[in-house]
């Protein structure tokens, strides 16, 4: 599929050659268990905290607060359930958002089961939290609040930093989802006010499998894996060391490369909606217009399914997604579109194009070629859309 036009970056990325050059001596020569007292494992064991240390630069933490997890997904999970657990004397009431990823809201949901309350703050039309909102929902027994950093289906970037002081005021511990965040927008965990962080490598042109749960210190949080004492007795389970080197060398690319490249990527997606604008009627933008991430455009169109338009374009060889990659399959509309108040009907029309780094002006012109006539084959076919050809 060397031919494919990829417009899915927030699903997945592929890992950059630097990257696998880095990890490579890691998964032959250098195969050491970093647990181990002999060389081969100390100096598997020296890499994974030159790592750490390079990762934690990046993020404005501190070595000792990065914890080493198979992903977002666990991240999310050890988050919220262990701080949870470790708060449950204090209160069981949690705070999010009605947008967050599958990986925040089902634990949230796997808590309520449990005896925990759950209040999720709305969003606005654009997917916006209003930190007022959050700081409503505080009571004297919350524990927990936690609020994405950006949307992966529609990049609206939330007031982290704002919702962050709010919680710390309280005495409230803050946690945010950067999955989509890390490696597009500079991060400084002081400065985003917050107390944990996740971070998954697959989303950044690293390796899948590897993430990071950033804990500031002296927040308590029990484990999520019990086992060997890695990670500071707080994480059992034999270190990837490829993929934590190949995390940390994503990161340092991602970081030293973001300033150009969120520039070229947004003016890559402002041409591409632009144009579509012209040669579309009928469609309009789902998300914030400016307070988004610079290569996320998602678009609702009316009288057709998203999926439909998905498999087209991939008979067209082009790669798009209308919601979550972990959605796909579902006939649910978008959780996060009904938040943020459209109808189902237009909800499932929606299509979410994702840039990076392998997309150029040719890949625009493209789609711009080639979108319109999928979108006029699927409406003369559509039952429900019937509006005059103009
Ligand atoms: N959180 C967000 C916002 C995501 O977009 C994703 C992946 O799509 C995840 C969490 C899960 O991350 P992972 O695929 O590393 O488990």
């Amino acid at each position: 599929m060397e031919n494919i036009i990829y417009m899915d970056h927030a699903a997945t990325t592929p890992v950059d050659l630097e990257v696998l050059e880095a990890m490579e001596p890691w998964l032959r020569g250098q195969f050491g268990n970093p647990s181990t007292l002999y060389s081969l494992g100390l100096m598997a064991n020296a890499a994974i905290e030159e790592a750490r240390a390079g990762i934690a630069e990046r993020l404005g933490a501190k070595p000792e607060e990065i914890h080493f997890t198979s992903g977002g997904t666990e991240s999310d999970n050890w988050a919220i359930k262990g701080v949870a657990d470790a708060q449950q004397n204090k209160g069981k009431h949690l705070i999010t958002s009605t947008i967050e990823h599958h990986a925040v809201l089902e634990p949230m949901e796997f808590l309520e089961k449990r005896g925990y309350e759950v209040t999720k703050v709305p969003v606005d039309s654009t997917g916006l939290v209003d930190p007022d909102d959050v700081r409503k929902a505080i009571r004297p027994d919350t524990v927990f609040i936690s609020i994405m950093h950006a949307n992966n289906e529609v990049g609206t970037i939330e007031p982290i930093s704002e919702i962050g002081a709010i919680a710390r005021e309280a005495g409230i511990v803050f946690h945010t989802d950067a999955v989509q965040t890390v490696g597009k927008l500079p991060m400084d965990v002081e400065a985003l006010n917050v107390d944990l962080l996740s971070l998954s490598g697959h989303k950044f042109y690293g390796p899948k499998g590897i993430g990071a749960l950033y804990i500031r210190n002296r927040v308590r949080v029990t484990p999520l894996m019990h086992g060997g004492a890695q990670e500071r007795r707080r994480r059992a389970g034999t270190h990837n060391v490829p993929g934590i080197i190949g995390l940390a060398k994503a990161l340092e690319l991602a970081t030293d490369r973001m300033p150009g490249e969120s520039v070229r990527e947004r003016a890559l997606r402002d041409r591409l909606w632009e144009d579509l604008q012209e040669r579309i009627p009928d469609i309009a933008l789902n998300g914030h217009p400016t307070l988004r991430l610079d290569n996320t455009l998602n678009f609702r169109v009316e009288g057709i399914e998203g999926e439909a338009m998905i498999l087209c374009l991939d008979m067209n060889l082009i790669g798009v997604s209308s919601g979550s990659a972990c959605t796909t399959g579902s006939l649910e509309p978008s959780h996060v579109l009904l938040a943020m108040g459209i109808p189902a009907e237009q909800a499932h029309g929606s299509l979410r194009l994702t840039l990076g780094r392998s997309n150029t002006d040719l890949d625009i012109d493209y789609f711009l070629d080639t979108f319109p006539g999928v979108v006029s084959r699927l409406r003369d076919m559509s039952p429900v859309y019937n509006k005059p050809v103009a």
